[in-house]
């Protein structure tokens, strides 16, 4: 029996329960295409285990499932730590280890390390059948090989229940591979000249099972829905099928071919949001990256679906080919003039492998990041200043914030249980720690078992007692050196002295620069170390700790709760943390009345682990896994 394990790693957060995005679709595909192959199993790392652990822990987990061959998805958010964990597999053990996804392209040497036996271009059902009925085949070293025979008659694998969809309260549904356009800054097309659509019945069925099953939305994973033969069609059946609205319908269109029926026929399927990719009204940037726009018909079309309560959702890039400062700024007027800012998504351009811009980098005087994201750093029309300063008139012009602080969440005691815990939780049949409590020191070969079975990310909650900073080094030196790819958060209660941070960020091992360097660096322009976020909570009322990746919390101890007054007095500071001596039910009940309100002006959060789930369920229901926030006393 030949033992397959496929993985998929999410972009990195910074708070533990975050919903990630990371449905491992691409994998339950290939587990489809090779279902009736005999001698062989298929296993998916599910998506609320693989989404949430740390590093030592996630290979540790691969390590137990002792997989003959292993799959990994990679994309630039994930490909430097899929790469890692291979090695640390390849320590113990020789599975096969095969990589596909987006970041397979030829002009990419990172796949191309030793621990990677093959590398698939393009979609893998094909290849990956080859792979399991040929063993000879691995000796080719990569492949590529349409799989749209496969694809067109294959019913979703939601359906087989292979994936999960309770986690993002979402289904992913593949109705069309392939693009027609061909933008110079997009990948999608990298490795297929023709489109190919999955077949109406299937869809339809899958559509049915996700209105039964009360999935609550559904995502067609379609970069042009325009582009279908038969859409209208298409969304009539859906319609049907949804009549009471049980489910919210996603997905991308170009705006310019949303007419009034149409738009009808979008509302009447049950959508909600339709991302209509704006990218630049600049004449000359839309020229170059290939994207014709009729600004015009773009307006109408984005109106058609707003007319209907259809948000459209809008993408910028900054530092565009052709674009400058003043062209982004219009750009984004475009959005505000028009009303369209209900959700506006603003990107720095990347100049991603096995697209026409990275073919063309030199030519168009592009200079990028060489490591994940690959983010553009300056243009021959675009300083490295200018992309702070556009994202700087975006915020004020659709008075939004890009960057918001990570969630509050400070919590530290277990209801019912006296002294400092451990707070953990539990992931596929076992328990990992989610915050770790440095009360006091702990032998340092304790914090090395700890180590191996941290969540993604995790917080070490260090007490007033814990005065040692050599240790305290020697604690973070330690848990990140076990897991260099994964963030964490030191959260200091009532110090005798603020933390020198700078001092602790050179005893952390952290992967530098990490996927969130490349993330934040408009925030913080110096390179830095933006997976490690220092958190103080005190009552001190002044602000003395904050600035890059610092912050510093009120620590309300009073007898009884705040009025939303009370919170308006440390409004300079960075949050409060509720730790009032009043029974559950009045820090509930306070919840409830305050809610919204309160989460909206300020960050709040709550000493008892349990509350604080609640409080974060109850201002972001859409942002957090219930499933995976079920908290463990050590
Ligand atoms: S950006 Fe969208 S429309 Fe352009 S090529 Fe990529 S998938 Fe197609």
């Amino acid at each position: 029996m030949t033992r397959v394990l496929l993985v998929q790693l999410p972009i990195p957060r910074q708070n533990f329960g975050r919903k990630t995005g990371n449905v491992p679709l691409g994998a339950a595909c290939l587990k489809q295409a090779v279902r009736n192959f005999s001698g062989v199993t298929v296993d998916i790392l599910p998506e609320s285990v693989v989404s949430y652990l740390a590093d030592a822990a996630l290979v540790e987990a691969i390590r137990d499932r002792r997989p003959d061959v292993l799959g990994f998805t990679v994309f630039s958010w994930n490909i430097q730590r899929s790469l890692y964990v291979c090695e640390k597999i390849r320590e113990t053990g020789r599975p096969r280890i095969v990589f596909g996804g987006p970041e397979i392209t030829p002009d990419n040497s990172l796949p191309r390390a030793p621990q990677v036996d093959f590398r698939v271009h393009g979609e893998g059902e094909a290849v990956f059948r080859r792979l399991l009925a040929e063993p000879g085949f691995w000796a080719n070293g990569s492949a590529a090989e349409s799989a749209a025979d496969i694809f067109r008659s294959a019913p979703s694998p939601y359906l087989s229940g292979w994936l999960e969809p309770e986690v993002q309260r979402l289904m992913l549904l593949e109705t069309q591979r392939g693009c027609p356009y061909r933008c110079g800054f997009c990948y999608y097309n990298k490795s297929r000249t023709g489109l190919v659509f999955a077949e109406e019945e299937h869809l339809l069925r899958a559509v049915a099972w996700a209105v039964e099953q009360q999935i609550g939305e559904v995502y067609l994973l379609d970069p042009s829905l325009n582009a279908r033969p038969n859409l209208r069609q298409l969304l009539a059946g859906i319609g049907r099928l949804n009549t009471e609205q049980r489910i919210g319908l996603f997905s991308e269109i170009r705006a310019e071919a949303i007419d009034e029926p149409l738009a009808d026929l979008l509302a009447a399927a049950g959508f909600i949001w339709l991302e209509i990719g704006l990218q630049s009204t600049n004449p000359k940037a839309l020229k170059i990256m290939n994207r014709p726009t009729r600004l015009d018909r773009f307006a109408q079309g984005a109106q058609r679906l707003k007319q209907r309560g259809i948000t459209p959702g809008l993408d910028l890039i900054i530092g565009l080919p052709g674009d400058d400062l003043a062209g982004f700024m219009r750009s984004v007027d475009f959005v505000a003039d028009h009303d369209l800012q209900d959700d506006v998504q603003i990107f720095p351009l990347s100049i991603l492998p096995g697209t026409n811009f990275r073919r063309r980098h030199r030519e168009l005087g592009l200079g990028f990041e060489a490591h994940p994201p690959y983010t553009v750093t300056a243009t021959p029309t675009f300083a490295p200043e200018d992309f702070l300063l556009a994202y700087d008139y975006a915020e004020t012009r659709l008075d939004t914030v890009f960057f918001p602080l990570p969630d509050l969440d400070l919590s530290w005691r277990l209801a019912g249980r006296d002294g400092p815990l451990d707070i953990r939780v539990g992931l596929g049949g076992r328990s990992y720690v989610a915050k770790l409590n440095l009360q006091g020191e702990r032998p340092i070969a304790e914090i090395e078992g700890l180590a191996r079975c941290l969540t993604q990310p995790y917080q070490v909650l260090v007490g007033p007692a814990m005065r040692d900073s050599a240790y305290l080094k020697k604690v973070l030196t330690v848990l990140t050196a076990a897991n260099p790819f994964t963030p964490l958060e030191v959260v200091f209660f009532d110090p005798a002295e603020l933390p020198a941070a700078s001092e602790l960020l050179a005893a952390v091992r952290l992967q530098r620069p990490h996927f969130l360097d490349g993330d934040l660096r408009f925030l913080y322009p110096k390179p830095g170390n933006r997976a490690v976020l220092f958190t103080v909570a005190s009552g001190a009322r002044q602000p003395r700790f904050q600035g890059e990746m610092k912050r510093q919390v009120y620590w309300w101890r009073r007898s009884e709760l705040p009025s939303l007054e009370d919170l308006g007095e440390f409004a300079e500071l960075d949050g409060v943390l509720i730790d009032c001596a009043v029974s559950p039910a009045e820090i509930c009940a306070w919840q409830d009345r305050w809610g919204l309100p309160a989460a909206e002006q300020y960050h709040i959060s709550f000493a008892e682990v349990g509350l604080q789930r609640r409080w974060l369920l109850l201002t972001c229901p859409d942002e957090y896994v219930e499933k995976v926030m079920a908290w463990q006393s050590a």
